[in-house]
């Protein structure tokens, strides 16, 4: 059932997210990034909506040709080209692997070749850059509202495809969530992971690739436009560029694990993920890079060296606590965690045709210390990338705003979730470990 506050959430969120990321890149566009400028003009009357609409760029028929060239490209690494990084590259999980059980007791297999798509673009991206000059480096900021066009014309077909798909052709029925309410099914989505064909995934294409391998080419597409405007890219850019990069990075090498997260392993597929994964994640993640485009922050080193600090220890705090998680969960806790064997909670839970199985609720290391210790680094990375943009504007701090909102919804989100699963198992577990983010505070 769905009540009135998630469905109030959902048309909000249906209406105004597009009109959100809108009125951000317009800003930036027409405003200098200021986002109360567009609101004071507006309530003074010194300009009309339809003057901001009429000064927006509209879709051109060359944004398109690069949008479609770009996911074609996408989809063609994605599919065609099998994984070859985790033969030469030690430590690396790549290849056919697993997913999680799902709650109909299917358990899917994956391409992992993300990392391998991430190298090729990037490679062929640097040798345009400095070779072939096919395209200027600044291709994406010179069509970044024509393309944001295209990039929400594909996020509602994709979603409105998901939904008929899931009505009329669903690759497994089974695992289907059909609510009755048109509006929380479009959006959170029926299916559960949906496919076309036996390896076209479209949570782990739609979340990985047109988005998150685009997130590190646009911030080196800012970089390149400080370049042209200003004859140098400043440091705050390029701190943007190496911590954004190292958390890009992060998601593609640990692709095999990112079958294990929430996205993959409880969410279904909808405007949600289909959308946001092609508009909001490429446009709102990248903020702080365009930001610096219109206002380039030059650091003094001290800061930097802050900024970088914050940034590396937020990224080695997330990066440790998935580890600790996913080691424990491979090894059954049979492994070392900080040099002690792991402390846990054992768990049951029913699937949905009624067979049990065990689970263990790790209680040592980071997990010991808050319920989601993870969520707590990714947010301090989060803040050092809007922290490069110095305190100006608002319009960068949108993302810790945005994240700490995220993650903590998907904190309670995910607690009801386990709750649900686990039963009394799960207040066993919380009562052994108090915290959900901030140890002793929250
Ligand atoms: P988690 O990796 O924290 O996974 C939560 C799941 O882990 C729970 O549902 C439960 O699943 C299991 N679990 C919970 N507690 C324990 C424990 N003590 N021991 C063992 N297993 C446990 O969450 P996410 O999938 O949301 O996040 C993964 C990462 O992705 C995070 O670091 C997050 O910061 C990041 N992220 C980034 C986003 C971005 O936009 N930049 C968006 C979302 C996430 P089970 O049912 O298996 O028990």
């Amino acid at each position: 059932e769905v009540d009135w506050f998630s469905l109030a959430s959902i048309l909000f969120l249906l209406m105004f997210a597009p009109l959100i990321v809108y009125y951000f890149v317009m800003s930036c566009d027409q405003y200098q990034c200021s986002l109360i400028d567009p609101l004071i003009d507006l309530l003074m009357g010194n300009k009309h909506l339809s003057d901001i609409w009429n000064k927006t760029p509209t879709l051109t028929y060359r944004a398109a040709g690069i949008y479609t060239l770009w996911i074609a490209f996408q989809v063609v690494l994605y599919v065609f080209i099998p994984d070859y990084c985790h033969k030469f590259l030690p430590g690396y999980v790549g290849g056919v692997q697993e997913g999680a059980v799902t709650p109909a007791g299917v358990v899917n297999k994956y391409e992992i070749n993300g990392l391998q798509a991430w190298i090729i673009t990037h490679v062929l991206w640097f040798a345009n850059a400095y070779y072939f000059h096919f395209f200027s480096p600044t291709i994406i900021f010179d069509n970044w509202i024509p393309l944001l066009w295209c990039a929400n014309i594909l996020g509602y077909a994709v979603s409105t495809f998901a939904m008929m798909k899931g009505y009329f052709f669903p690759t497994n029925a089974k695992d289907c969530k059909i609510t009755g309410n048109f509006f929380y099914d479009y959006m959170m989505g029926i299916e559960f992971n949906p496919r076309i064909g036996k390896w076209f995934d479209f949570k782990l294409f739609f979340n990985g690739r047109p988005g998150i391998v685009a997130w590190t080419l646009i911030n080196l597409s800012y970089a390149a436009k400080q370049q042209e405007l200003y004859g140098q890219v400043t440091n705050t850019m390029i701190l943007v560029n190496v911590l954004q990069g190292i958390y890009v990075l992060d998601f593609f090498w640990n692709e095999a694990w990112y079958l294990k997260t929430i996205d993959i392993c409880h969410d279904h597929f909808g405007w949600y993920l289909g959308w946001g994964d092609c508009v909001w994640l490429p446009y709102l993640y990248t903020l702080q890079g365009l930001y610096l485009v219109y206002h380039p922050v030059q650091l003094c080193t001290a800061n930097a060296v802050g900024i970088l600090m914050l940034g590396l220890l937020g990224y080695y705090i997330f990066r440790m606590t998935n580890h600790q998680k996913d080691l424990f969960r491979r090894t059954n806790g049979n492994c070392k965690i900080w040099g002690k064997k792991p402390e846990y909670i054992e768990c049951s839970y029913m699937s949905a045709d009624g067979t049990k199985y065990h689970s263990k609720l790790m209680t040592s290391g980071f997990w010991g210390w808050a319920r989601h210790f993870n969520y707590t680094g990714d947010l301090m990375g989060s803040l050092a990338y809007c922290l490069t943009c110095g305190f100006e504007h608002i319009l960068p701090y949108f993302y810790i705003v945005y994240m700490t909102i995220l993650l903590t919804h998907r904190c309670v989100r995910d607690e009801h979730r386990c709750f649900s699963k686990y039963g009394k198992d799960w207040k066993r577990y919380t009562a052994a470990v108090p915290y959900r983010l901030i140890p002793g505070i929250f």
